[in-house]
């Protein structure tokens, strides 16, 4: 199940995107408060738009713009609105999103190539291990995919090994659609309870929230780890509720796939200018085919490189690598540029490495340093310096390290403000 436009060359993918980048400039025209108001102060004539390099004449739309505006941004009466759904704003105040029957076609669409994407067929079971309701958009994204796509889905949400196990063993369900440091757990418990992970019919895992690769798309430690107790494949899948749009990973395993139909892409460096093919930049989406809170030039916040050039699967589109950041938790080290997902990956290296965090704050001249406190049962100057010269090496930072206990780094990374448990805590301000 490839649509006919993701095996077309790069032109006419192009092409194609153009006529459909003319069709949301009209409709939000028409429809959106905000962007009437957007292009009438930047006295933008939508007709001058008509390539996608034309673009840039429109101001990008920023995480802080869609929170302050929320309800302008959205296109149709609220009697419209199916679903509502909201992501976590950077201001605190989560952002709404609305979706309408319309839209949750197009999401059901979106998940169903996406899945196709993976390999996953209508003769598959898929094992939901995240959470469906709670006004994420995520689970209810797959539900609907599945079904469209003519696959079987269990929903069993988030947690419970032994649920997910019984689930597996009474089912058969052939994927998982997980987060991967959750796969460790469930390999965990397998170990424990003598299940045989590799005789329990699963074929392959969708994973999302964590990366499974370095840049070069070879497989990074929490990876390894997996693939070494658990021979499946691993799909990465990239999505964001703002995007309601996913890019997954072909049989190549080469990034996420765009699917043109569905999102205009461009990778944008610090002046909101595209960056080369290859170079890494800020994610910047342009929603296609969405009714009720179309985006135009959104930022996602999110760095990473696009590729172009053909996939082994057949597909032309845009793949997206890995995401190596957020953009806020960009580190200025003495002239190197890092973010933190580089620092974990290093960290996660040392067996003897039991916890950490990373606190990133400004010295007294104004530029970033980072410390990292770490527990380990085997804390001694040889295993200091070993980490030291890995940072080294690896990242060209020298980063402060100490050694701490368990507990201290257990409260440090369970902050009252976070619903998560964190490995940055960023003092910038
Ligand atoms: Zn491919």
């Amino acid at each position: 199940m490839i649509p006919e436009i993701e095996k077309a060359s790069l032109e006419d993918i192009k092409a194609f995107q153009e006529e459909k980048l003319k069709e949301v400039l009209c409709y939000v025209q028409e429809k959106s408060p905000y962007y009437q108001r957007l292009f009438k102060e930047h006295s933008i004539d939508i007709k001058s738009i008509r390539t996608l390099e034309d673009l840039i004449k429109i101001p990008v739309t920023t995480k802080e713009q869609l929170q302050n505006h929320n309800a302008d941004f959205i296109c149709v009466p609220k009697n419209k609105i199916v679903d509502f759904v909201t992501t976590s704003g950077t201001l605190g105040e989560p952002v709404t999103i609305g979706l309408t029957d319309a839209d949750l076609d197009r999401l059901a669409y979106n998940e169903a190539i996406s899945f196709a994407c993976a390999g996953v067929t209508e003769n598959d079971i898929l094992q939901l291990t995240t959470t469906i309701d709670r006004r994420f958009m995520a689970g209810m994204a797959y539900f609907l995919g599945a079904r469209k796509l003519g696959a079987g889905i269990i929903r069993v949400g988030a947690g419970i090994p032994e649920l997910q196990w019984d689930t597996i063993l009474k089912f058969r369900p052939t994927y998982l659609i997980v987060v991967p440091s959750f796969l460790l757990k469930l390999i965990q418990y397998a170990d424990q309870h003598d299940i045989d992970v590799n005789a329990s019919g699963i074929k392959g895992a969708i994973c999302i929230g964590e990366s499974l690769r370095n840049q070069d798309f070879s497989l990074n430690v929490l990876a390894n780890k997996i693939k070494s107790a658990w021979d499946i494949e691993l799909y990465s899948t990239y999505a964001s509720t703002e995007m309601s749009t996913a890019f997954t990973e072909c049989s190549e395993q080469q990034g996420g796939h765009h699917h043109p139909e569905l999102i205009i892409v461009e990778i944008l460096d610090e002046n909101d200018l595209p960056v080369p093919a290859g170079i890494e930049g800020e994610l910047t989406i342009t929603t296609l085919g969405v009714e009720a809170m179309p985006l135009v030039r959104f930022k996602t916040g999110d760095i990473m490189a696009a590729h172009d050039s053909p996939c082994g699967c057949g597909r032309n589109t845009l793949r997206l690598g890995p995401v190596v950041g957020r953009k806020k938790q960009m580190i200025k080290y003495k002239g190197t540029t890092l973010y933190p997902p580089a620092m974990d990956n290093l960290l996660n290296d040392f067996q003897e490495v039991e916890s950490y965090v990373i606190e990133i704050y400004h010295n007294g001249i104004g530029t970033d340093e980072i410390g990292i406190k770490i527990a380990s049962q085997n804390a001694s100057d040889v295993l200091l310096h070993d980490i030291k010269d890995h940072f080294r090496s690896k990242l060209r930072v020298s980063p402060k390290i100490e050694f701490c206990e368990t507990q201290e780094i257990q409260k440090l990374r369970h902050s009252k403000l976070q619903r998560k448990p964190v490995s940055v805590i960023d003092k910038r301000g």
